[in-house]
């Protein structure tokens, strides 16, 4: 890996590798996937401890019916059936949009080690705003927080999704 790191900053031509898509960028496709649907575009996928994809998920609330059916539910809910436990102990949550009162339960209720999430949401977040869910002494498990990931691509699919709307 170091080699590798060391080789690629060398000087001269060199054919640059394909940057690696990060597990915001695949929250983001899930986003992008979620709005063609007509859903507001949010997304989020759950890794496991080594980095690998366990589940990923869009918004699904109006094609379910569901109004529980969030990108996080639905992503920890898949996760949690692939690992065959109800904790996701040592995995991270990616998503694009500051999560909502529900889906910080949730988060909270997984074990997940640590929260990444893209876009803040003033009007309906509850991590930096509202209830502050994992601040309060009633949250018995806390993510590592990691605000403002992939945020600007984040704003501007919820932007444009919202002005096509008007
Ligand atoms: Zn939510």
């Amino acid at each position: 890996m170091t080699a590798k790191l060391a080789e690629d900053g060398a000087p001269g031509k060199r054919s640059q590798p394909a940057p690696k898509a990060t597990p915001m960028d695949s929250a983001l496709e899930e986003a992008r996937a979620a709005a063609a649907r007509g859903e507001v575009p949010v997304g989020a996928v759950v890794v496991d401890a080594n980095g690998s994809v366990l589940a990923r998920a869009g918004n699904r609330t109006l094609e379910l019916r569901d109004p529980t059916a969030h990108a996080e539910i639905i992503a920890l809910r898949s996760a949690a059936a692939a690992l065959g436990s109800e904790r996701l102990i040592d995995c991270d949550l990616y998503v694009t949009l500051e999560p909502c009162a529900m889906c910080a339960g949730a988060i909270s209720f997984a074990r997940i080690r640590r929260l990444y999430f893209g876009a803040s949401d003033p009007k309906g977040g509850a991590v930096e705003h509202g209830p502050r869910f994992f601040s309060q002494p009633t949250c018995h498990h806390a993510p590592e927080l990691y605000g403002g990931i992939g945020e600007t691509a984040a704003s501007s699919l919820l932007r444009d999704f919202f002005a096509a709307r008007r």
